[in-house]
C-alpha cells in the first residue's frame, strides 16, 4: 500500500521527501498515525502545530479548559478573539486550516483510558502530576509511545518511553505516583513563552522519530535550562517493584 500523493501533498510535504530517512515511505507512516495531545496549553500548542504541519494523520485533543487573557503569553494557537472559547475548538479550527488533509479530533474532557488505547502515542502537555500518572500507566498497559514534558520558570524538561519495545522502566519509577503535587506551577509561579515553545518542539521531534523507527532513548531525562542556554541528559533505571512496570520482563 503507498501514499497516493497529490501534486498539492507533494509541494506540501517536500522537505520531508527529499530526505533519505523519511521520504514518502516516512510520510506513508506519519499519514497512517493517530496520536493524542493532552493539554492544549503552552507545550501543547506547538506540539500540535508541527504535528499538524508533518501530516500526522490522526491527531485528537483533549482539554477542558477556555482560553483565557493570561494564555496568550505563551500559547501560540490562540488569539485574543479566541477568549472564553474552548482551547481545542479554537485549537481544531487552526489546525485544519493549516493542514485539511489530516483528521483532528477534539474532547473538551479529563482524558480516559478509552481514548488513550485507540493511539499509537500519547503526548502529555499537562501541568498535572495526577493526570501525567495516569497516562502513563494507560501507555504502558496499550503499549503505547508516552512523550511527556513540563516547563516552570526558565526550564524545561521532557522524558519520553516506547512501551511498544521496552516492558520496564516508566515514569512512575522516576516520579512515584504517591508523590504530592509540586508547590510550584506555572500559574503561581511563571514561565517563559519560548521554554514551553522549545520543549514542545522536542516533544513533537521526539514524536516524528518515534513514528519513523528512530528512537532509542527509552526513560532518558532531557533537561533545558533557558536561562544557562544548556540542556543536560540524565539516564534513569528502573524501580524495582515498581506499581506500575514492575511485573512486567
Ligand atoms: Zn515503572
Amino acid at each position: 500500500m503507498s501514499l497516493e500523493l497529490s501534486h498539492e501533498q507533494f509541494m506540501r510535504y517536500s522537505r520531508h521527501l527529499l530526505m533519505g530517512d523519511i521520504g514518502e515511505a516516512g510520510q506513508q507512516k506519519l499519514s497512517e498515525a493517530r496520536v493524542l495531545i493532552v493539554g492544549l496549553g503552552g507545550l501543547g500548542c506547538p506540539v500540535a502545530l508541527y504535528l499538524a504541519a508533518a501530516g500526522v494523520g490522526h491527531l485528537s485533543l483533549c482539554d477542558p479548559d477556555v482560553v483565557e487573557l493570561s494564555n496568550l503569553q505563551r500559547q501560540i494557537l490562540y488569539r485574543q478573539t479566541d477568549c472564553d472559547e474552548y482551547k481545542v475548538k479554537c485549537a481544531e479550527r487552526e489546525l485544519r486550516a493549516l493542514n485539511p488533509h489530516i483528521n483532528v479530533s477534539s474532547y473538551k474532557t479529563e482524558i480516559t483510558d478509552e481514548l488513550i488505547g485507540s493511539q499509537d502515542i500519547v503526548v502529555d502537555c499537562t501541568d498535572n502530576l495526577a493526570a501525567r500518572q495516569l497516562m502513563n500507566s494507560a501507555c504502558h498497559k496499550h503499549k503505547l509511545g508516552f512523550v511527556s514534558a513540563s516547563a516552570l520558570g526558565w526550564e524545561g524538561q521532557l522524558v519520553a518511553f516506547d512501551f511498544a519495545a521496552h516492558g520496564s522502566l516508566c515514569l512512575n519509577c522516576i516520579i512515584d505516583r504517591d508523590s504530592p503535587e509540586p508547590m510550584q506551577n506555572c500559574s503561581n509561579s511563571g514561565v517563559v513563552g519560548p521554554v514551553l515553545g522549545a520543549m514542545g518542539s522536542l516533544q513533537a521531534t521526539t514524536v516524528i522519530r518515534m513514528l519513523l523507527g528512530y528512537f532509542q532513548q527509552h526513560g532518558e531525562m532531557q533537561r533545558y535550562d533557558g536561562k544557562a542556554g544548556r540542556w543536560l541528559a540524565l539516564a534513569a533505571s528502573a524501580k524495582q517493584g515498581c506499581v506500575v512496570c514492575g511485573e512486567a520482563d
